[in-house]
């Protein structure tokens, strides 16, 4: 495989490369909080999953939900990182309305999770790694709604003292490319895990960006971080503006500040929300309510062993066992689901056929449809259709020219796949006597191309064209070239 071109930024005084760590916030997938047993629930009504505990009442303690917890450890063993069995809380101290404590329960400096790695494929199938640098449990605070009145800000506390896991990486990304591949095998990990449903429309899923760029090779530069961003585009966006502008701050003589800056996403621009000079001294120290966190490891042991096949390890797998590529293997494994329906599949039919299947026709009618591809097919295109498609193609019944029309019928809902074949009249023709009588016709209304021909083998294409279009693309083409080299005497 040829070299890959590194991203690089062109200034007047020659290239630039850009360096992004990213910490992403994942929601736990869990029915109660991370200190209270009220609900986490999507669309509820305002202030509606909220206890006493969340609103911070006086006197109320939190209590450690253990599900939560192991949610972390499994996320931290799916990143093959280390498991901290003893970590802290802290209290990170700050105003503002959503935070009815006036501090957020977090991890600072004794996260529950510690170094690991995840490995990263790109669009061209080749991988690369990032370190992460830690995970750690915190709070998410509640919500200002400041656009329901004219004159009062609502607060609205349903998502205050959710867990999430923020998970923070080595600056180890160095193109826009990377860091969104980098986001959708995160994204695909939680979700196999059954850890964060990865939703990022909801907000279950959002990620501070750190940028900085230096000329390649060179010391690392000044970053800033971009908070909040909460879809793959606009995380690559705001990374593409943002280097560019410390590009041209630099190329003119600058420095960089370091701050913190927003994304707004009308504009396709960041900007400063505040600099290190006005950052907040949040004033950490260990929460006095609750105790450290102290793991059996026994208890992560269990957790370890309960653990399915990571998604990289499956991508290998597919490679090696149906004999993929590792762009598609790597397609398969971006959901559970998908690769579980992948697996169910090509154990019956042609893997490859399988994999064009169900990341080509498959995936398009599901995007279509806004739907994701389930281990059971997606809407009425279930795993019985499919197989009774691919045995259809497989013993010769359709070419794979027809397969296509054939798969429009099945989304248009216009039978079963065996009914779709006749009432569309898409039967391939296998009967060698009819093909032989189409092309002895052609070859007798074509003497100069078929006497061309004969010097000039892949004239053969032509006719092969011809039977084809002829036939409706219906003849068989192993047969047709068959026929033609006989016929045309090559
Ligand atoms: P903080 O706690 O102030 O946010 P961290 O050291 O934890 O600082 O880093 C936060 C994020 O910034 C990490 O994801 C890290 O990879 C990233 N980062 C650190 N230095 C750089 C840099 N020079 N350029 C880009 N990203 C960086
Ligand atoms: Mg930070």
């Amino acid at each position: 495989m040829a070299e890959r071109e590194p991203y690089r930024i062109s200034g007047r005084t020659g290239d630039w490369e850009v360096v992004i760590g990213l910490e992403v916030h994942a929601q736990v997938a869990s029915n109660a909080k991370l200190f209270s047993g009220a609900a986490t629930s999507f669309g509820a009504g305002p202030n509606e999953q909220v206890s006493l505990v969340d609103a911070a009442m006086p006197g109320m303690l939190p209590v450690i939900n253990r599900y939560c917890v192991e949610q972390a450890v499994r996320t931290g063993l799916g990143l093959k990182a280390q498991i901290n069995l003893k970590s802290r809380f802290d209290r990170k101290n700050y105003f503002y309305p959503d935070l009815p404590a006036g501090y957020q329960i977090s991890q600072f400096k004794d996260p529950v999770v510690g170094e690991g790695v995840l490995t990263v494929e790109r669009d061209d199938g080749s991988t690369f790694t990032v370190g992460i640098e830690r995970l750690h449990l915190e709070q998410d605070a509640g919500k200002s709604i400041h656009d329901m009145d004219p004159n009062w800000t609502y607060v609205d506390l349903n998502r205050a003292g959710v867990a999430l896991m923020e998970i923070v990486s080595k600056p180890d990304m160095r193109s826009p490319e990377e860091a969104g591949a980098y986001v959708k095998r995160l994204r695909a990990l939680v979700r196999w895990l059954g850890t964060c449903d990865g939703d990022m429309e909801k907000g279950n899923l959002r990620a501070d960006v750190n940028v900085s760029v230096r000329k390649p090779g060179g010391e690392l530069g000044t970053r800033c971080e971009i908070k909040n961003v909460n879809s793959m585009r606009f995380i690559q966006q705001s990374i593409v503006y943002e280097a560019r502008r410390q590009v041209e701050i630099l190329e003119d003589g600058g420095k960089i500040d370091q701050e913190t800056r927003l994304f707004d996403a009308v504009k396709g621009e960041t900007r400063s929300m505040r600099s290190k000079e006005e950052a907040h001294d949040y004033r950490y120290f260990p929460d006095p309510d609750l105790l450290p966190l102290e793991l059996d490891p026994d208890w992560v042991k269990r957790i370890q062993d309960s653990l399915p096949e990571l998604p990289d390890e499956m991508a290998e797998r597919l490679q090696s066992q149906y004999g993929l590529s590792a762009y598609d293997a790597g397609v398969l494994v971006t959901d559970a689901e998908r690769a579980s329906l992948y697996e169910t599949l090509a154990k019956k039919h042609d893997p490859k056929l399988v994999a064009n299947t169900v990341t080509q026709s498959l995936l398009t009618f599901a995007n279509a449809h806004n739907e994701e591809v389930t281990a059971d097919g997606v809407l009425h295109i279930d795993t019985k259709a499919l197989s009774a498609y691919l045995a259809l193609i497989e013993d010769g019944t359709v070419s794979s020219r027809t397969a296509k029309e054939l798969f429009e019928g099945m989304v248009a809902k216009e039978g079963t796949p065996a009914q779709i074949v006749e009432a569309r009249g898409l039967r391939q023709v296998t009967d060698t006597g009819a093909i032989e009588r189409v092309v002895d016709s052609i070859i007798a209304a074509n003497p100069d191309k078929a006497e061309a021909a004969k010097t000039r083998p892949q004239a053969i294409g032509w006719f092969v064209g011809q039977v084809m279009r002829e036939t409706g693309g219906k003849a068989n083409p192993a047969a047709v070239n068959e026929i033609l080299k006989v016929k045309l005497g090559l």
